[in-house]
């Protein structure tokens, strides 16, 4: 019954989108199909950060930004963020236990420090992680000391050690080099080695991110709305039938294309009352970096709300034409959405899969973690999306009328908020993790 009335009602509702379609120019298919095909092509190479196809997507959005004629974000002169961020990757791995050389799949550190030469003699601490003990729990503390440490880790653990090294080895990326205290971590069942020698190498690069944002500014100078995607992907993967691009169609090239329709939508209407801040953020995917910097460039109180838009290229579970919004009870942002979607096509929902803390996995928690109403708006499927994060996740596997709809549906959903007739609740902080 209930997915016969649901389907009924998708039905009638569809009708009423194809009426009002014309209203909402310049957000059309060719042009929503002209963008997401552009950044998701196969020479941008999967969009990883620090390669050139980053690069290459970062010259389209500028061109882009240029084209529906924005401003640069407060305090920038042209539509690129560029900051700058260390990457650290583990380079040289000699050690040896009882003078018995350890595989290097069994050894992994934390540490910031360009080279570590540590023998027994030395002044680091020995802690162990015996069969019986909880490698995380140890993990937990060893995070908060400053002191160097070797760590030894019984093969029980080999799961979680393993999880630790894959991480750990493909190099971190951060905004300060920590050179306070260094662990090393090996796998063994020598909980007491009577000598090791430990020689250890990172390569340190200094490298730059860039954002791609621009502005529409509103009568109020000092209330900004922000509506925005991640631009970058995970790059190249391992061959599935001889293609090894992965090439993020969906995640995010969906909802950096919605985030410039949006823009190109809001520089047709008359001037907004809030300024309005459209931004493809860099480096979602190795840790959040571009909507951090980006945050850190403003005064948290200004943002009214933000708008992160992410994976809206396929229907939802709830039919055509519906999204949900992460964190939906931590504002009153969906339910002011909800509002302004009441008698249209389109329908917002809250989050269906909690238990996948979708709220944490994207942009918007930066935000949130200042107070500001910030949530994702998604269509996902994620518990049964079988291209997520992998060379399917296409242009061809889109729906490009859903994906249409979407972006119409956010104009119509933050039409109030943008004109400043809607003011959501912010977020409580002390609830954000
Ligand atoms: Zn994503």
């Amino acid at each position: 019954m209930k997915n016969l009335r649901i389907r009924f009602l998708a039905l009638s509702l569809g009708f009423a989108a194809a009426a009002s379609a014309q209203d909402l120019a310049p957000i059309t298919q060719a042009e929503t199909t002209r963008i997401v095909k552009a950044l998701s092509a196969d020479d941008m190479q999967g969009r990883a950060s620090f390669t050139p196809g980053i690069e290459k997507a970062a010259g389209f959005l500028q061109q882009e930004f240029q084209r529906i004629g924005l401003q640069p974000l407060p305090g920038e002169d042209d539509f690129k963020q560029t900051f700058t961020m260390y990457r650290v990757s583990p380079q040289v791995k000699q050690v040896q236990l009882n003078s018995k050389a350890v595989k290097p799949e069994h050894v992994f550190a934390i540490t910031d420090k360009k080279m570590l030469n540590w023998t027994k003699q030395g002044k680091q601490s020995v802690v162990t992680v015996g069969e019986q003990d909880d490698f995380r729990t140890v993990l937990g503390e060893l995070n908060t000391d400053t002191l160097d440490a070797l760590v030894l880790v019984h093969p029980k653990h080999e799961e979680l050690f393993s999880r630790y090294q894959h991480y750990m080895g493909s190099g971190t990326v951060k905004k300060q080099l920590d050179e306070s205290g260094s662990k090393v971590f090996i796998l063994t069942d020598q909980m007491a080695p009577s000598s090791y020698t430990i020689k250890l190498e990172n390569n340190i690069e200094q490298l730059q991110l860039t954002n791609v944002g621009g502005m529409i500014a509103g009568r109020r100078k000092d209330e900004f709305v922000v509506f925005s995607g991640h631009y970058d992907h995970i790059g190249i993967q391992q061959p599935t039938s001889g293609d090894s691009i992965a090439n993020g169609a969906d995640d995010d090239a969906a909802g950096t294309t919605a985030m410039l329709l949006l823009a190109a939508y809001y520089k047709q209407q008359p001037q907004p009352e809030r300024s309005l801040l459209f931004v493809a953020f860099a480096a979602e995917e190795i840790g959040g970096f571009g909507s951090k910097y980006f945050s850190e460039q403003l005064n948290p109180e200004q943002i009214v709300a933000m708008f992160n838009i992410e994976m809206v290229g396929k229907p939802s579970k709830f039919g055509p034409n519906s999204a949900y919004l992460t964190g939906f009870e931590r504002s009153n942002l969906g339910t002011l959405m909800q509002q302004r979607l009441q008698g249209t096509a389109y329908s917002i929902h809250p989050d269906p899969y909690p238990e996948q803390n979708l709220f944490y996995r994207s942009d918007n928690a930066t935000l949130a973690r200042l107070g500001v109403p910030a949530h994702t708006i998604s269509s996902v499927q994620i518990d049964q999306d079988k291209t997520y994060h992998t060379v399917d996740d296409e242009l061809e596997q889109l729906n490009m009328e859903h994906l249409t709809n979407m972006i119409k549906a956010i104009a119509l959903a933050s039409e109030g908020v943008v004109n400043g007739k809607d003011t959501p609740t912010r977020v409580d902080k002390s609830q954000v993790r």
